[in-house]
């Protein structure tokens, strides 16, 4: 009779890891982290399931950005440990891998708070995943304060500063986005060093992408039937400059000029401009774009230029409303979105009646409005302890900003009354024969949306719409009748589905 060996046991236990559950939380950035692993896997022969129950691994893309995202992490990783435990009475094994944001800004605190994870994967080691969801006895370079949780597969590199730009493959990834539209990555990390955000932190410092990369994912995507691409980095003002795109015509505009002449893609989005520094060939290259639609989103925190400068934002108010105005005057026509903080450290009434003030004269297209979370390893967080705005001020505020704005945003809708834009079609139900997609002023998941009716359409298509009416935050029309006939049926890939996803 044969012995068993570790290595036979070890190819056991690589035979029966056949599936895996994926949950993938946060923002755009994680959501292509998630997709590049969810690439790596099913390349290894590792079935993607929405079933976590008969999941043999279930992964846990996490996003650690705020206080309100470590709770919603917490909560999926605890079920997923429960999930892991029924297995194991009933005799299996599965595995609870968690990777992301959460475990490169707070692993320790994530241990103690949910026991039973098995492994750990920070934003550095994403590369690794199969070796996580394997069980793969690595350690790579395990912290010294983690020494009492000896059985967890720990991969928590850091980012190595001897290596200039972002080399880091995005290709080869399974996609969670319909098939239509993508996120592409122009850059990692940031280097503003605003008060209250954790992210430099997590993901380190700025890296940009070559160029010749960017181009290369950007033709994979629009191979794989991608229509739209939002543009994504922390900073993507910024794109360039720390691997020497610093001449005239370089860096982002050159870039957007480049991008722009790429075969066979509606749409092309620039999401996440930081204000300062924002130039005038920028803005040119926006106005002159046939690809690359002009919609800008820019967050801009707050108007007033006390918390401007106690969030270390290197803008004041005047610049803000001069980059707007050059914004509107020469690319005329330009959907501007943008967010704001209420409650920052500080924040008095009569700031927050400027920031109102400002949001109903300048007339956002869109805009959003997160209230600030304390996120103690920051300077802001260290200031709300004795300036913090109660939760239910920053609240109050915050409505007060919302509904500022949703009368700004009917008007606009009333405005479109007759319009005639092109309509990317996101879903479409033929039995009812409605649809509901985005023209180019709508970005995915963030923003309003067209819905259709009495129209023969399907998800993908780039069609011309007429908006009839509109109602709260979508517009409502029909297909022009040169865009609406019926069309022979389109391949369509399964989609790939979670059980459990937030954006
Ligand atoms: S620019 Fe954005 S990512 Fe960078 S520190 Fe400021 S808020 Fe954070």
């Amino acid at each position: 009779m044969t012995k068993s060996t570790p290595e036979m046991a070890n190819a056991e236990k690589t035979r029966r890891m056949e599936s895996v559950a994926f949950v993938s939380l946060g923002c755009p950035k994680n959501l292509i982290d998630s997709e590049r692993m969810l690439g790596l896997l099913a390349a290894d022969g590792i079935a993607v399931t929405d079933d976590s129950n008969t999941a043999d691994a279930i992964v846990i893309n996490t996003c650690g950005f705020l206080e309100a995202s470590r709770r919603e992490a917490l909560e999926v990783i605890r079920q997923a440990v429960e999930s892991k435990n029924r297995a194991i009475r009933r005799g299996r094994s599965k595995r609870v891998v968690v990777a992301g944001c959460l475990v490169q800004r707070d692993k320790s605190r994530l241990l103690e708070e949910a026991p039973g994870i098995d492994a750990l994967v920070g934003v550095f080691d994403r590369e690794n995943i199969i070796a996580a969801v394997r069980g793969a006895a690595v350690i790579a370079s395990p912290p010294a304060d983690m020494g009492k949780f000896h059985a967890v597969t720990r991969m928590m590199g850091r980012h190595d500063r001897s290596r200039q730009g972002y080399t880091e493959q995005d290709g080869a990834r399974l996609r969670l986005t319909p098939r239509h539209y993508a996120y592409l990555r122009i850059s990692e990390g940031c280097n503003q060093g605003c008060t209250f955000c954790t992210i430099p932190g997590i993901r380190g410092r700025m890296r940009s992408k070559p160029l010749e990369q960017i181009i290369g994912e950007a033709r994979e995507l629009i191979a794989d039937g991608a229509r739209e691409l939002n543009l994504i980095g922390q900073d993507t003002t910024s794109y360039g400059g720390d691997i020497g795109y610093n001449g005239p015509g370089q860096g982002l505009s050159g870039l957007l000029r480049t991008l722009d002449q790429l075969q066979d893609v509606g749409w092309i989005r620039l999401l996440y401009a930081y204000p300062s520094n924002f130039t005038d060939d920028m803005i040119r290259a926006l106005a002159d774009a046939r690809r690359v639609v002009q919609y800008l989103d820019i967050p801009l925190q707050h108007i007033n230029d006390e918390i401007l400068h106690a969030m270390r934002r290197k803008v004041t108010r005047r610049e803000i409303e001069t980059l707007l105005d050059k914004l509107r005057r020469r690319v005329p026509g330009i959907t501007i979105r943008t967010t704001f903080i209420s409650g920052f450290p500080g924040e008095t009434e009569a700031q927050h009646r400027e920031l109102v003030d400002f949001v109903r004269q300048f007339g956002f297209d869109c805009l959003g409005v997160f209230e600030y979370s304390p996120e103690p390893e920051t300077p802001a967080g260290r200031l709300w302890r004795t300036r913090g705005v109660p939760a239910a001020v920053a609240a109050r505020r915050r409505e007060e900003i919302m509904l500022t704005q949703q009368e700004i945003v009917f008007k606009k809708n009333a405005a479109m009354i007759g319009h005639t834009p092109g309509v990317l079609i996101d879903q479409a139900d033929p039995r009812r024969r409605t649809a509901v997609g985005r023209y180019a002023g709508q970005a995915p998941d963030i923003d309003g949306q067209v819905r259709l009716h009495d129209c023969s359409v399907a998800a993908g298509e780039l069609i011309q719409a007429v908006i009839e009416d509109w109602k709260h935050y979508d517009l409502i029309g029909r297909p022009l009748p040169a865009t609406n006939g019926p069309r022979e049926p389109r391949e369509r890939r399964k989609p790939v589905r979670l059980p459990v996803a937030s954006q």
